[in-house]
């Protein structure tokens, strides 16, 4: 009995080993071995312009927090993935989502425009057809141009389909027996696994060509994981790192598919989100209901078609809405209209210069805190962020004075930005207040139009159940 009690004991003892060589990258993902591209200069990046075999893929993870990612630091590894594409491109350190709910954010991530200008603040709310999106761009330039999605919020009934020649969910696979999802209020069918191979076929068809293809997963917004990501624990927080390890094997196994197709190469790799998630810090679990740093602060990593010997990261403050402005700058297209972002260009080439540039641009992130309930009276929350600082604002029914709540943080000296400065500091509190203020203010373009109201069919709606929103 003590013999065997002593073999289970050194059994464990060499799981234990195993499992700290997996994380600590000694057992080397799979991209990393498969990884063919020259090694590049950043000034590089001016030639895209006049290559005409340069394809985009653009991989956004749904309800991904930059600061559970190692490469923005978190002490877990939980991201070998994102961490080597940034340690050969670059990683925008200080990345702000521009809502904290999925089709408000992806509507201003598509458009360059914030949410105030896109006018898509609720959930009957679809992008204007009147807004110009990158997939228009692109196809016009003679990109085959591809969507994969699994998230209700961005189905084409709301508009985000413009642009795309194929626009589609994927078919859901029976859930392998080693999948676990976690949330019980989930029943979202298959995994992203499926959107890999939907772009798989995709490539099989059109991967000669030159393409944008767009793949939109959802397995974290889910809690889903595998049992070999099943690594960190078992509490909600803990669970939501096995999803984000997991996603990231997913994410691998799509580069790996590049990577051997010889596509690398030839490839502009986007790592992007649509908002963070909060685990009860300001006690609220979740996302779309606040727009603190929690739900607000994402990742934003780019991949050239060559590996940086050293990956760039880039200090200064980005927007999601700057996401496009910069790529369409990059591959030398025409930008988006009158957008509220900019290209990123100058803070990449500064940052891999070590050369120093303002950084006082103010960025947005919104909700319409009633989204669900689209005949309620208006509840914005606003945040403005500027330099070291964010200010929050929320307004109740009516805006009254007193119905307005304020906070204000420095996240150079309070980084998990728990202390309310709104009395300390009111010459920064005054100037980010009028910011939010003339912010709320604006209206779409006259171009753009007003954001349809769509109706949903009652197998959309319960699409949207899935995903654990209430859905009217
Ligand atoms: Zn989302």
């Amino acid at each position: 009995m003590k013999i065997l009690r002593g073999f289970a004991v050194a059994l464990g003892a060499l799981v234990v080993i195993a499992l700290g060589l997996y994380l600590s990258g000694v057992l080397q993902i799979e991209v990393t071995n498969d990884d063919r591209r020259p090694k590049g200069t950043i000034d590089q990046i001016a030639s895209f312009r006049d290559r005409k075999d340069l394809n985009v893929l653009f991989i956004l993870t749904d309800t991904l927090r930059a600061q559970r990612l190692h490469t923005y630091g978190y002490s877990r590894e939980t991201s070998p993935t994102f961490d080597y594409m940034a340690s050969t491109g670059v990683r925008f350190a200080r990345h702000l989502a521009q809502s904290s709910w999925t089709k408000c954010s992806m509507a201003s991530l598509w458009t360059g425009l914030y949410p105030q200008r896109t006018g898509v603040l609720r959930s009957p709310h679809a992008t204007p057809e009147g807004a110009l999106m990158p997939a228009e761009i692109l196809r016009e330039a003679g990109f085959r141009t591809a969507g994969l999605w699994r998230n209700g919020w961005v189905a084409p009934s709301f508009g985000f389909n413009q642009g795309f020649e194929v626009y589609e969910r994927p078919t859901a696979k029976p859930m392998p027996r080693n999948v676990r999802v976690e949330n019980p209020h989930i029943t979202l069918e298959g995994t992203d696994n499926d959107v890999v191979d939907g772009a798989e076929e995709f490539l099989r068809v059109h991967g000669r060509e030159r393409f944008f293809l767009y793949v939109h997963l959802m397995d974290v917004h889910q809690y889903l994981y595998d049992t070999k990501s099943a690594v960190f624990g078992a509490s909600y927080s803990d669970i939501y790192d096995n999803s984000v390890l997991h996603t990231d094997a997913v994410i691998g196994r799509l580069l790996t598919i590049f990577a051997n197709q010889g596509l690398l190469e030839k490839t502009l790799v986007v790592l992007a989100a649509d908002h963070g998630e909060a685990f009860g810090e300001r006690g609220i679990e979740g996302h779309a209901r606040e727009v603190f740093r929690e739900e607000t602060e994402i990742p934003l990593i780019l991949g050239f078609p060559f590996r940086l010997e050293q990956g760039v990261v880039v200090e200064n403050r980005s927007r999601n809405v700057d996401v496009w402005p910069t790529l369409l700058d990059l591959l030398g297209l025409p930008g988006l209209p009158d957008a509220d972002g900019r290209s990123l260009v100058p803070e990449i080439l500064a940052a891999a210069t070590g050369r120093k540039i303002s950084d006082d641009e103010p960025g947005f992130a919104h909700l319409e805190r009633g989204w669900g309930r689209p005949e309620s009276p208006s509840r914005p929350t606003v945040a403005v962020t500027k330099g070291p600082y964010r200010f929050v604002l929320q307004l109740a029914p009516g805006a009254a004075r007193d119905a307005r709540v304020e906070w204000l943080f420095d996240g150079a000296s309070d980084p998990a930005e728990r202390k309310n400065l709104i009395e300390d500091r009111p010459e920064v509190a005054s100037e980010l207040r009028a910011l939010a203020d003339a912010y709320l203010e604006k209206t779409p373009p006259a171009w753009v139009g007003k954001a349809a109201d769509v109706e949903l069919d009652e197998r959309e709606a319960a699409e949207l159940r899935a995903l654990g929103y209430a859905v009217p």
